[in-house]
């Protein structure tokens, strides 16, 4: 069983799930469960387009293909909330569980102060966010500073402060620092925004705090809500999900990143 307030790695039993997912994939193992065992008509998330460029968002009611939408698009730039409003009816008609930022959770109560989506029929898995780069500045930035052509890119991470790409023929990684003074990085929102972990989720997950032998192999899950206990403690009994507690050097490198 879990509460509000406990905190856990997490990552999922389903091993090709765990070959496409960011970290420990508990994020779409999570939204896995919550499609298979009714709890919503629909999962809302991101899915990879032509490129790494194109962050696509998706509603899926049929379990089997959540697994597209594993993985983090530092491009996707979209904001989910809006698309709630714009195209779901603002959830007035389905249960769904959605993947958000700090911002599309936002978006999601704004929206819902103004009864422009119900709230009722919406469990949100947060993800930290670090903020994301525009698509056509990720594009001339990896041009003009990497020496890379962006076409041939086919992954790229933040991590510990640095812009990291794989490309056909190797990988380099650039300090954000160093990219944002050029002009280049993170969107000017992205680089004011106080909203780093999600606690207005139900979940907030995220890779900041997984240190050791799990660094990169799980997911750093906090539990935000009754709502979102029920659903992590559900999901880990049921087998969908293993958990550990968190190392505590790893929770005081989390409170200190963020
Ligand atoms: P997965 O199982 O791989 O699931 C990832 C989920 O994120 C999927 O549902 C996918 O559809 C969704 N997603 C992918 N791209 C986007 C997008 N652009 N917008 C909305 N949803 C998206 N964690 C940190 O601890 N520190 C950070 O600084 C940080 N920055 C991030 C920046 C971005 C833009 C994103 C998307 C994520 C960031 N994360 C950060 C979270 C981290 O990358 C992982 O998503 C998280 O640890 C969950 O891992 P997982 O393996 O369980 O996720």
């Amino acid at each position: 069983m879990s509460k509000k307030g406990d905190m856990f790695y997490a990552w999922t039993s389903d091993a090709e799930l765990a070959k496409k997912a960011e970290c420990g994939g508990a994020v779409t193992s999570l939204l896995k469960f919550a499609l298979e065992k009714k709890m919503v008509d629909g999962v809302f998330a991101v899915t990879k387009g032509q490129d790494i460029y194109d962050a696509v968002p998706v509603l899926i009611t049929d379990p089997k293909e959540i697994d597209k939408t594993a993985g983090s698009l530092h491009c996707g730039t979209l904001l989910m909330s809006k698309l709630v409003k714009k195209y779901l009816d603002g959830a007035s008609n389905m249960k769904i569980a959605m993947t958000v930022k700090g911002c599309d959770m936002m978006g999601l109560y704004e929206l819902a102060k103004r009864q422009q989506i119900n709230l009722d029929n919406v469990i949100m898995i947060g993800v930290n966010c670090g903020g994301t780069v525009s698509p056509v500045t990720a594009r001339k930035m990896i041009a003009d500073k990497f020496g890379v052509d962006p076409d041939t890119v086919h992954k790229e991470e933040i991590d510990k402060g640095q812009f990291i790409i794989e490309f056909e023929g190797g990988h380099k990684g650039i300090s954000m620092d160093e990219l944002e003074e050029a002009g280049y990085g993170r969107r000017p929102n992205c680089r004011r925004c106080k909203l780093k972990v999600p606690r207005g989720a139900d979940l907030a997950c995220g890779n900041w705090g997984v240190i050791g032998d799990k660094a990169g192999k799980a997911t750093f899950v906090e539990v935000c809500s009754d709502k979102g206990a029920d659903w992590f403690s559900r999901a880990a009994k049921a087998g969908a999900l293993a958990t550990e507690a968190p190392n505590p050097k790893g929770l005081e490198m989390r409170q200190k990143v963020e």
